[in-house]
């Protein structure tokens, strides 16, 4: 069977098993554990503390560091609510398009990446690749951070990643992070005719929200040099906040809903810094003068990391070969992409399929652009021996 026919066959088994995030994605992993150890590589499939989601790690070649890493996401967004033309859970073929959930984002990649593992099975592998498959990405990266976790246990360094999420085989080598918090404010009820005995909770909460807006401003200035993202900088969202009752009620709880997105992990510490010294030093001594047990408290919803662009990239100029371009681009949405920098690898994006059909109805991913992602697989195997 040919490459792309073994990967038609795989990518369809792969679209039928409905691993929304939600879900186990045990029965995908083990499938894909079985046909990598088949072509003789090395499985290791490490469950979550529920024991209903593994990360797969897999490795052919040397037991050696400096490998490169093909690195894919198992977990797809629901499909609840979406007006579907065929079952999104059975693959079909249309127009030269793979049709089904998970098509694109990012199921077309692990096919591709599997199918190609028995070609790189039949090599003298001088470096090993490793196939890395994660649960959860879609509700906040839990798998990759669980995988990165393990790796760095083990102490195992592989040297490069490509992480295959759909970007029309465009090489990607920067995103922002995506931090998302929701911070708790706990003060003392009372009438509101007595604003002196309670401790009110929603305009502590405004003070809050004002230092946000400081910070906001802060961060324009530290857009680095250079930076192609847009807005260039770090940005701040307050997107909700709720509390009280009613007009002559001193509200004794509100809570602040925001996020920020890091161009670079020292604005996300400069952020985290300040808003600490100002609710250690200034809002919470003020709250605890009246009540005590009065607190703040942050939430965190999801730290996913960005994807800092570097000067000097292996992973770029790799793929860069591989595919024949010339040049890497930034984009707006995360991945686990920056995870994996985080253990010291060199990583970019590049996956088949575009972004534009991920997470929609009728999701696809064109047979034309599962061959770009073969022939960029292919030319890997060259630079493993
Ligand atoms: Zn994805």
């Amino acid at each position: 069977m040919s490459t792309l026919a073994d990967t038609k066959t795989l990518l369809a088994e792969l679209i039928g098993f409905p691993t929304v995030s939600s879900d186990s994605n045990l029965h995908m992993i083990r499938h894909l554990a079985e046909r990598l150890s088949h072509c003789g590589a090395e499985i290791e499939v490490w469950h979550d503390e529920t024991g209903t989601k593994a990360n797969l790690f897999a490795t052919l070649g040397p037991k050696l560091d400096g490998g490169i890493v093909l690195s894919g996401h198992c977990d797809v967004v629901p499909v609840a609510d979406q007006d579907w033309t065929s079952d999104p859970f059975r693959m079909e073929e249309r127009d030269g398009k793979w049709f089904g959930r998970g098509a694109c984002d990012m199921k077309g990649f692990i096919a591709a990446a599997v199918a190609m593992a028995s070609h790189y099975a039949a090599l003298d592998l001088q470096r090993p690749v490793h196939f890395a498959f994660t649960y959860d990405e879609e509700i906040g990266c839990f798998g990759a951070r669980a995988l990165a976790e393990t790796l760095r246990e083990k102490g195992l360094k592989p040297a490069v990643a490509i992480i295959g999420e759909p970007t029309s085989m465009r090489i990607i080598e920067g995103h922002k992070g995506c931090y998302e918090y929701t911070t708790h404010f706990t003060g003392l009820e009372g009438h509101g005719s007595g604003p002196d005995r309670g401790v009110n909770a929603v305009e502590y909460a405004v003070r809050y929200v004002s230092k946000l807006l400081e910070l906001k401003e802060d961060l324009q200035s530290r857009a680095p040099e250079g930076s192609r993202f847009e807005p260039p900088w770090t940005t701040i969202n307050t997107g909700a906040l709720v509390g009280g009752v009613a007009h002559n009620v001193i509200p004794g709880k509100a809570r602040v809903e925001w996020e920020m997105r890091p161009v670079q992990k020292s604005d996300a510490d400069f952020v985290k810094g300040a808003l600490h010294q100002f609710c250690a030093h200034m809002l919470i001594p003020a709250m605890q003068l009246v009540h005590p047990d009065a607190e703040i408290k942050t939430e965190v919803i999801g730290e996913v990391d960005g994807l800092t662009p570097m000067e000097e990239s292996e992973a770029r100029d790799l793929v860069m070969e591989l595919t024949g371009a010339n040049g890497a681009d930034v984009v707006p949405f995360g991945t686990e992409a920056g995870i994996f920098q985080g253990l010291g690898m060199s990583v970019v994006v590049c996956g088949p399929g575009s972004i534009d059909q991920a997470h929609k109805p009728d999701e696809y991913v064109s047979v034309d652009q599962v061959k770009q992602c073969l022939g960029m697989l292919e030319r890997l195997a060259s630079k493993l021996v």
